[in-house]
């Protein structure tokens, strides 16, 4: 078997005339004054819609130049902006659509009109990136899925480690102070075994809804576990984290869930540990886990703080 890690022409054989004409069009698609195929080659190469619009905005600008481009997309309940340049007065603007879904807004700005011929032209560069955008944005898709808890919509255990990881090291570098919270729901089994799991689901659902709305934007909330949730704070102090802590309890003790004759209601236990410098994110993790021990130890429905010895 041959390894074909790049594209190559391959060694002249005696050849038919498909073949030479194979050839021929295969050198033409790969010469570099191809302006569409190399931008099919270069789009092809990566999946990051960023890294896509990179190359699209240096190959347009090659063959149409342009004062600004802006591209916008949801894609995965967010927000996707790319922009580069500053704009003129004069715009362009193109829907990318594929398959009657629509996978982004391309505008570009100049100052001078643009011409028929320079519209033509770019069209043609456009058409090139549909593909390569679609793919783009089913990948950021598929991503977002694989770190999103389905019950609740926040962040599941994989999103966590990964940014307990991004926190250990910029709270190391930087000395800024980060906190991070762990609760879990007090005999929650019980909930489950008396009113059933789709009951016991609701809670779930309505607790990571009050410990989102209880936080601020900057802070990130997580199912990590079945009843579990952790709480990322940056720029928090021990004593700050303590009081959010405290606040996101007291919030989930004033949930009431349809039980049937009364409405139910649930508590939870909260272990907080602030970042030691230079200490690993399961260091920590264990840190904020060995304080909600100690918060189930004392009877639950508390607050208890991590020691500050690693
Ligand atoms: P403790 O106060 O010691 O934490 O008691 P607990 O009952 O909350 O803890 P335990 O670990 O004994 O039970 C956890 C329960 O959480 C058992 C399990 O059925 C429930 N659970 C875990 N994941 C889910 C889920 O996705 N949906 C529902 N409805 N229940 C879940
Ligand atoms: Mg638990
Ligand atoms: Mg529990």
């Amino acid at each position: 078997m041959r390894n074909l890690t790049s594209i190559q022409p391959g060694p002249h054989r005696n050849r038919t005339a498909k073949l030479t004409e194979l050839a021929r069009s295969f050198q033409e698609w790969n010469s570099a004054s191809n302006v569409i195929a190399r931008l099919t080659r270069r789009l092809n190469m990566t999946l990051s819609l960023e890294a896509q619009l990179t190359i699209l905005a240096e190959e347009v600008a090659a063959s149409v130049p342009f004062d600004a481009l802006h591209y916008r997309h949801r894609v995965a309940h967010q927000d996707f902006v790319f922009s580069t340049g500053v704009g003129g007065p004069h715009k362009c603007e193109y829907r990318l659509s594929l398959e009657g879904h629509c996978y982004g807004t391309l505008t570009f700005h100049r100052r001078q009109k643009f011409s028929e011929e320079e519209l033509a032209g770019l069209e043609m560069l456009i058409s090139a990136v549909i593909f390569p955008v679609r793919n783009a944005c089913q990948y950021i898709a598929i991503e977002q899925a694989a770190l999103t808890d389905p019950l609740t919509g926040i962040g599941n255990k994989r999103a966590l480690i990964e940014a307990l990881n991004c926190t250990s090291a910029l709270s190391t570098r930087h000395g800024a102070p980060w906190s991070l919270i762990l609760c879990d729901l007090d005999h929650f089994k019980q909930i489950n075994d008396n009113h059933g799991h789709v009951v016991g689901d609701h809670m779930l659902v309505r607790v990571a809804e009050v410990l989102e709305g209880a936080v601020r934007d900057s802070d990130q909330v997580y199912r990590f576990g079945g009843e579990e949730f952790a709480v990322i704070l940056p720029h928090t102090t021990e004593e700050a984290g303590k009081q959010v802590a405290e606040r996101l309890r007291k919030a989930v003790e004033n949930i009431r869930v349809d039980g049937g004759e009364t409405p139910l209601t649930v508590t939870i236990s909260c272990g907080m540990a602030r970042h030691l410098s230079d200490e690993q994110p399961d260091q920590w993790l264990a840190r904020a886990d060995e304080a909600l021990y100690r918060a189930k130890r004392s009877g639950r429905n508390c607050t208890r703080i991590a020691s500050g010895i690693a």
